[in-house]
């Protein structure tokens, strides 16, 4: 017998159709033995719509409040499902955050959760009652309802699974696995049997939306395997787990992640002294803004350098005015940016042990004549920044070169 937890998303639980289907495959495992916790999230469209509520009524302003409001879908969705099962003949019961309790820090809209009590759930494993737990919600010590992030229910259901110590935490979603890359992108993309933590935080982080990045590490930290699979079909999906639980030998890249909405800032001839980066960086962090990708290079006109960053799009503008400010006060020359611009990444444990994969990379850019703007590394990633009009030609001449299409 084995215990798993399924988390299932906005889409899967979108209509009473689907929460149907829901009831049908958690019935199923049910009866063959196992137990089941399961977690859902606000049917889909449904987080949105209170969101745009509470924010036409100030509720930026009054984050307690918002965390009220929209804890208030994953609350409906657990009892439907509950209803749902128990209309099969399955027993079911509904639990909220605060009833478990899963507790979080204060933060509130995107607290993080410290501690998931876990006797009811036992207890109810005990009765052969299914647990549906509403994800995405925690309570605070002072009994106030959080949330934790937009797309926070997988987190919730790996941190319950590394709780109650399940064998796997099954993440039924709209795709049928994590993908080389975005098919919509690459016709020829190809399913992953298997993914690191590791490679799948850097996807997650990099752009591809299958995972909440902080569900990816939560997992990674208490070795949860995860397994990322479809609600509307049957299938293997992807398992994520740990480079030693594989067993295998890597293949040199995994997958190819992209973000579209990058933008670069460059402040040019910047005065060649300690203390630079931190007066340029410094009023940009202290805006809220992220800093991803930083290059300094050194000008030829002695003693000044150029230093590039890249931030989101949505925040280009805001960090363009606060650089101007800051080189004139250093005594820079001028401030140029670009906001067409695209950050595209291959990502794979086998480079640790393949050289060469950069080579391979720059050589397939330079045969399609894509300019690369900007390039940064860590031990299993390569990112490269390059014109957003190349984006689909640069990701589908890097899958082609990596061999990464489907057989
Ligand atoms: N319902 C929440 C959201 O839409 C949480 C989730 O779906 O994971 O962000
Ligand atoms: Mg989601």
């Amino acid at each position: 017998m084995a215990l798993y937890v399924h988390k299932y998303g906005g889409t899967s639980v979108g209509s009473l159709e689907r929460i149907e289907a829901v009831a049908a495959r958690v019935a199923e495992h049910r009866g063959a033995g196992h137990h089941v916790a399961v977690v859902v999230s606000a049917m889909s469209g449904e987080t949105n719509r209170l969101q745009g509520l509470g924010f036409d009524l100030g509720g930026q302003a009054v984050p307690r409040e918002m965390d009220v409001l929209l804890a208030s879908g994953e609350q409906a969705s657990a009892a439907l499902t509950a209803m749902a099962l128990i209309r099969r003949g399955v027993p079911a019961q509904s639990f909220l955050a605060d009833q478990l309790p899963i507790r979080t820090d204060a933060a509130h809209t995107r607290a993080r959760i410290e501690h998931i009590e876990t006797a009811s759930l036992f207890r109810a494993f005990e009765a052969g009652v299914v647990p549906v737990i509403a994800g995405f919600q925690g309570v605070a010590e002072d009994g106030a309802i959080t949330t934790l992030g937009r797309g926070g229910s997988d987190t919730t259901a790996v941190a319950l699974a590394a709780a109650l110590e399940a064998d796997e935490c099954q993440i039924y979603t709209d795709v049928d696995g994590v993908y080389t890359t975005d098919p919509r992108v690459v016709a020829t993309a190809r399913r992953l049997e298997r993914v690191t933590f590791e490679e799948m935080l850097e996807m997650a982080s990099l752009g591809s939306k299958v995972l909440h990045p902080r569900s990816v590490e939560f997992a990674g930290k208490y070795g949860v395997p995860v397994r990322v699979l479809s609600s509307f079909e049957d299938g293997p999906g992807t398992l994520i787990s740990l480079e030693e639980q594989e067993g295998m030998e890597q293949p040199m890249v995994s997958g190819i992640a992209f973000t579209r909405d990058e933008a670069k800032i460059s402040v040019r001839a910047v005065p060649d002294v300690p203390g630079v980066a931190s007066s340029i960086l410094g009023p940009v962090s202290a805006c809220g803004i992220e800093v991803d990708m930083i290059v300094q290079n050194l000008a030829h006109d002695g003693g000044r350098n150029d230093f590039t960053f890249t931030v989101k799009r949505g925040d280009y503008d805001r960090a363009l005015a606060v650089v101007k400010e800051a080189a004139e006060t250093l005594g820079a020359g001028p401030v140029v940016g670009d906001s067409k611009i695209v950050k595209v990444s291959v990502v794979g444990v086998g480079m640790r042990s393949h050289a060469g994969v950069a080579t391979q990379m720059f050589a397939a850019l330079a045969k399609e004549n894509i300019n690369i703007q900007m390039i940064s590394t860590s031990e299993i990633k390569i990112s490269v920044v390059l014109d957003e009009k190349y984006l689909e030609l640069a990701v589908r001449t890097i899958h082609d070169t990596f061999g990464l299409e489907r057989a």
